[in-house]
């Protein structure tokens, strides 16, 4: 740290992202990406009027991609904000929505990016706590009078809520925010979409991170009510009125246009989550019930951290997190069948 660091950031600590060893030699379990290539239409998406198009400024409303994602969720144009990945979207909700004397509200094992924003902007926050089997219990936020952001599915478990269940927690909390964060919600869980046009305090996040095979692209798209998506464009347009470039807009149109293919490819990681979660068992392995492209596994006879260093000595990459309320587990991203069957046969031998 330079002397120079303004005095609240002095000792500030910030999010460690998982590693990113791109080079081929490693199976990357880690960062929960998805296995498949992007959609015909993707790859064919860029022709050279739209790179000779760079010079100029993308559009900062994003009006034809927010048409199509607006019929893909049922809702209307002005119930969408774009931003340059989801976690960009926390960040701006924690900026516009929570009070510096206000805290926010999220399960105590949950997405580690949340106290670090909270950090970032002075607000306080409340872990709240979980039941057995490091499961949500919903109720613990009905009726809580602050504001929340809750993973659905939860990372790095993999459980999710029911709509029925995230209903009770926005009703009971109507003078506060509710941010239900849906990086995971396309493997299998329900989506809070619609419960939007009926709640005024309920956001939802998306990403196209995972299930859309666009990490790389840096898409997240919120959806609520439009005078907090108004909120949260005006926060935006404060710190980079063009955060979502020309390319990612372009190719996240024809993304939207197949998002058949995507739905096909969820599928498939459902059923080889299924498959492997039934083969870790049989070895012995705890493995949560995952409704993610995720499970988070632990093993009586081997440590969580010592277990992350094998496989990694073996070129695969799992996430591993040192809270020691789960550093006995590890969180092993769903990659292709092939993928996990070199896991499988690494783990038994490990074992
Ligand atoms: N929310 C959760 C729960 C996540 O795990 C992630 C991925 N690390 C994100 C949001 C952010 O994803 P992205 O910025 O790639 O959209």
């Amino acid at each position: 740290m330079s002397r120079y660091i303004k005095k609240d950031y002095k000792n500030f600590i910030s999010y460690t992202p998982g590693e990113q060893k791109n080079d081929g030699s490693y199976i990357k379990l880690n960062t929960n990406e998805s296995p498949y290539a992007p959609a015909p239409a993707v790859l064919n998406a860029l022709s050279r009027a739209d790179l000779e198009a760079l010079r100029l400024y993308p559009d900062p409303t994003g009006r034809t991609l927010k048409e199509k994602l607006a019929a893909l969720y049922g809702v209307e144009s002005d119930n969408i904000f774009l931003s340059n990945g989801s976690d960009d979207i926390l960040n701006f909700a924690f900026m516009a929505f929570v009070d510096e004397d206000e805290a926010i509200a999220y399960p105590k094992i949950s997405y580690s990016f949340y106290p670090v924003i909270a950090r970032l902007h002075g607000i306080n926050v409340n872990r709240v706590a979980m039941a057995d089997g490091l499961m949500i219990d919903y109720r613990n936020f009905c009726g809580l009078g602050q504001n929340i952001v809750i993973p659905n599915p939860n990372a790095p478990t993999g459980q999710a809520l029911t709509t029925g269940q995230i209903e009770e927690i926005v009703r009971t909390n109507p003078d506060h925010l509710v941010l239900i964060d849906e990086a995971y919600v396309d493997f299998g869980a329900e989506s809070a979409i619609p419960l939007t046009k009926q709640y005024d305090n309920l956001l939802v996040s998306r990403t196209f991170s995972k299930y859309a095979s666009f990490a790389g692209g840096r898409l997240g798209v919120a959806v609520g009510n439009a005078e907090l998506i108004k909120d949260l464009a005006s926060i935006q347009y404060a710190t980079n009125p063009y955060n979502v470039n020309r390319l990612t807009m372009k190719l996240a149109e024809a993304t939207v246009d197949s998002d058949a293919y995507y739905r096909a490819n969820a599928e498939k990681i459902r059923a080889t989550r299924e498959h492997v979660t039934a083969a870790l068992r049989k070895m012995g392995f705890s493995v949560l019930p995952s409704l993610a492209n995720f499970v988070f596994v632990r093993h009586d006879k081997i440590d969580g951290r010592e277990l992350y260093e094998e496989l990694k000595k073996r070129y695969i990459l799992v996430r591993h997190f040192d809270d020691p309320a789960i550093s006995n587990y590890n969180r092993i991203s769903i990659g292709s069948d092939e993928q996990m069957d070199a896991l499988l046969k690494e783990l038994a031998e490990i074992i």
